[in-house]
């Protein structure tokens, strides 16, 4: 069997000896001779896995007791919707920032419910930068401001923290959690789609401040209202157990990887390589302005977009897949989240080197 280097921007790689566990506990649990997809949610064997879950996570992101975490369904797309049903507390508009595809989504939804002051708009460079801190327009009445510290799609990554002061901090870290270290007593709220860092797609995890919760505006659906996940313990209905599971293996991988502070070196020394490879040729480039370039996504053009094709074609013969670009941008785009090895980055870009030599 060859495992692929599959540079997808999600569902994205699972660390392989998280995959191995998860097969070799598949048909029997710790001796309960059931799979943890058969489990009950409420039975006592999966509130320990639920459990430890939690507690790892809480731990490798040294998130502060006073931060609930839920462990949701619906993806990072419902909580677009479910932010501003629960964080507007009486107020009648939100800031947000639009860095891309995935800020301007956030926007319009949250349109439905509440006044969006865009603060900051990068469209017009195409989604390459980001405008400086101070020349945003806050309003200091902003229910939250809310942020997407990696935008997927075009490879943009905030390398600080917006300090909003006493104005609730919300990111939608999808496709940089657990790629390094944050201070979670910055962030008001922090959510996050599963299926690029934290494990299978079908969970979401949401770490919100306890005093932000519990005044959701009374059309509120129960299932987006977070006091109700608080009090239920992300059981109000069925979870998606076997999702909380596997994050659950990659929680204590991360702590057996020595955690997110050597999570940052590797993904710092993965990405350097890829976009090193694209600076020093003519043939390859990337638009990002270098300060706000991603660590997880990285996108990059051919010098003639006709060569497409053969570079996906001779990239997969080399066992490296899903580099086509999003249609938004065009080229490739390589997605080199935590599980992807080392090694994954080293073969592309040699194959990248030698592709460039043949037909550059
Ligand atoms: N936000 C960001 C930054 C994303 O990358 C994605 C998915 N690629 C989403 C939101 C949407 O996530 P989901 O598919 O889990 O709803």
């Amino acid at each position: 069997m060859t495992r692929k280097y599959n540079f997808s921007a999600g569902p994205a790689m699972l660390p392989q000896p998280v995959l191995e566990q998860a097969q070799a506990e598949l048909l029997d649990w710790n001796g309960t001779g059931q799979s943890v997809m058969e489990m009950s949610h409420r039975g006592k064997e999966f509130m320990s896995i639920a459990e430890t879950a939690e507690a790892d996570l809480r731990e490798v992101m040294n998130i502060p007791d006073n931060y609930k975490v839920l462990f949701l369904q619906g993806g990072a797309t419902s909580q677009f919707a479910a932010i501003p049903l629960n964080l507007l507390r009486g107020k009648e508009g939100a800031d947000y920032v639009n860095t891309g595809i995935w800020s301007t989504k956030a926007i319009t939804e949250a349109s439905r419910y509440c006044l969006v002051n865009v603060v900051s708009n990068s469209e017009s460079s195409h989604f390459t930068s980001i405008q400086n801190y101070e020349e945003w327009n806050i309003n200091p009445d902003a229910a939250y401001l809310h942020y997407t510290p990696n935008e997927t799609i075009a490879g943009v990554e905030f390398p600080w923290v917006p300090d909003t002061g006493e104005i609730p901090l919300v990111a939608d870290m999808s496709s940089n959690i657990l790629s390094r270290p944050v201070d979670v007593s910055e962030f008001g709220l922090i959510y996050a789609g599963a299926q690029k860092n934290i494990g299978p797609a079908g969970l979401t995890i949401v770490i919100v401040r306890e005093d932000l919760i519990g005044d959701a505006m009374d059309i509120t659906p129960t299932m987006l209202n977070y006091d109700v996940h608080a009090k239920n313990g992300s059981m109000y209905n069925t979870p998606s157990t076997y999702a909380w599971y596997l994050a659950g293996l990659i929680f204590k991988w991360l702590k057996q990887q020595g955690g997110l502070e050597q999570m940052e070196i590797l993904n710092r020394r993965k990405a350097a390589m890829l976009y090193d490879c694209i600076d020093n040729s003519d043939f390859y480039s990337n638009p990002v302005d270098k300060e706000y370039r991603s660590l997880m996504n990285v996108p990059f053009t051919l010098a003639n977009s006709e060569l497409n094709e053969k570079f996906l074609t001779e990239a997969a013969t080399r066992d490296l897949v899903y580099l086509k670009g999003h249609k938004s941008v065009g080229g490739m785009r390589a997605s080199i989240y935590n599980a992807m090895p080392e090694q994954g980055v080293i073969e592309l870009v040699d194959m990248m080197k030698s592709f460039e030599t043949k037909y550059g």
